[in-house]
């Protein structure tokens, strides 16, 4: 290698981070590629024994094994460390291994976490169910409410894990305010950044400790491979994420990450025209007949707008909308819809509908679903890169779908 095989430990950025996320972490060999290389490798071999020894004692800071790092997966690490303004970061093999490693590297029985009820299904199962059973306990409450935080703060309280929006109905918990109540109790605050995303909303700088992604949603945003990724600060990631990874291994494959890698280059242009569509299509469904209720964080009849204001850039790729005409009329408009798909995937360049109450949300009891504002007439779209007239074009087929089914049949149906 005509230069050293290791980036400097996140680099703080140089550039803006839409400079950042062509330039920033590449890594290039004795062959000076212009596009970044995928080392697709599980070892690595060494000139000499005494090169091994050194390499293990950590005096020479190249690579050993592709469970502990592999450059590939560290150009992408160092990428998203830049974009995201963060001193570290661990890439992980998918959004929910960032969310288990994240909880798990810094819990130990006896322990116990705070966590809003509107998150992520996996995420809800991690900590409702999954953390009890190795004796982390958990409260569960309203996470747009200050006051529960502040209550459920016990002496053994370690973590705050919270997601922003929430998934379905868009919710908006106030970063800085949690913040502030667990800096005061020594408490660290998670973030779960998806629906946002790094473009949008940056948890370190409102005072979250660390920041996890999905890096399957927005940041491949081509849906093809799962990803996760954990930022921190150096020290957070040196005392609890480090060693937890390198032993229990679930690294990011190299081939994934050279695929999130070079997706990073047009993350900005693609979430900033996704959202530019998104405003567009929440504009455009408000005020429709048919509709009751119409969510999208960019819309100043968003009932947190202030907050939005606050701690967000701009209103993100999704939006929710309720029916009145209950399920049927939300199966009505999603089958007549040409372009944009059925799926309970987001962030995708394709337009994506779901149908939270029988998809994704449907292991929930009724009443768990209506305490979440999750009804048989609610629909999530996640707004993809097709061209915005389009989609309108096809939103209006999907309305004039629903529009046919009788809303007093519709109501029976639901
Ligand atoms: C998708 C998602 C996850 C889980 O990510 P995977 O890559 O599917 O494991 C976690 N949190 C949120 C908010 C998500 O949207």
């Amino acid at each position: 290698m005509a230069q050293s095989p290791v980036p400097p430990a996140a680099a703080p950025r140089r550039f803006r981070p839409a400079t950042e996320v062509v330039h920033g972490g590449t890594l290039r060999s004795q062959f000076s590629e212009t596009s970044e290389s995928l080392f697709l490798t599980q070892g690595f071999v060494y000139p000499t024994a005494e090169a091994a020894e050194a390499r293990f004692k950590g005096d020479d800071p190249g690579f050993i094994y592709s469970r502990f790092s592999n450059p590939t997966v560290a150009m992408f690490e160092e990428r998203m460390a830049r974009l995201e303004g963060a001193e570290d970061a661990r890439a992980t093999a998918s959004g929910m291994a960032a969310v288990t490693a994240a909880l798990f590297c810094m819990l130990k029985a006896g322990d116990h976490v705070v966590a809003p009820r509107a998150m992520f299904g996996s995420c809800l199962y991690v900590i409702e169910e999954l953390l009890p059973r190795y004796g982390v306990a958990s409260t569960l409450i309203d996470g747009k409410d200050l006051d529960q935080w502040r209550a459920a703060v016990q002496p053994n309280t370690r973590a705050f894990f919270l997601e922003t929006p929430t998934n379905p109905t868009l919710e908006i918990v106030d970063i800085a305010g949690v913040a502030a109540i667990a800096k005061a109790s020594g408490i660290t605050t998670i973030v779960d950044n998806v629906f946002a995303t790094a473009l949008h909303q940056s948890p370190l700088e409102l005072g979250a400790d660390v920041v996890v992604y999905s890096a399957t949603k927005h940041i491949d945003g081509q849906g093809r491979c799962l990803g996760g990724v954990i930022l921190s600060s150096k020290q957070w990631i040196a005392d609890h994420l480090h060693n937890y990874l390198r032993q229990t291994g679930p690294s990011l494959s190299p081939f994934n990450a050279w695929v999130l890698l070079k997706a990073l280059e047009t993350f900005p242009l693609r979430v900033e025209r996704q959202t530019a569509s998104a405003a567009r299509l929440a504009d455009h469904l408000a005020g429709t007949p048919g509709i009751a209720r119409l969510i999208y964080p960019g819309r100043a009849d968003h009932p947190q707008a202030a907050l939005v204001k606050r701690q967000m850039r701009a209103g993100s790729t999704l939006i929710a909308f309720e029916f009145t005409g209950g399920k049927a009329a939300a199966f009505a408009f999603s089958n007549a819809l040409e372009l944009v798909k059925i799926s309970n995937n987001l962030g995708d360049a394709k337009s994506l509908i779901t149908h939270p109450s029988t998809t994704t949300h449907q292991r929930l009891t009724p009443e768990a679903q209506a305490a979440l504002g999750i009804n048989a007439g609610l629909l999530r779209l996640s707004v993809g890169l097709e061209d915005v007239e389009d989609l309108i074009e096809d939103i209006d087929r999907g309305l004039a779908a629903a529009a046919a089914v009788s809303p007093a049949s519709a109501d029976a149906a639901a």
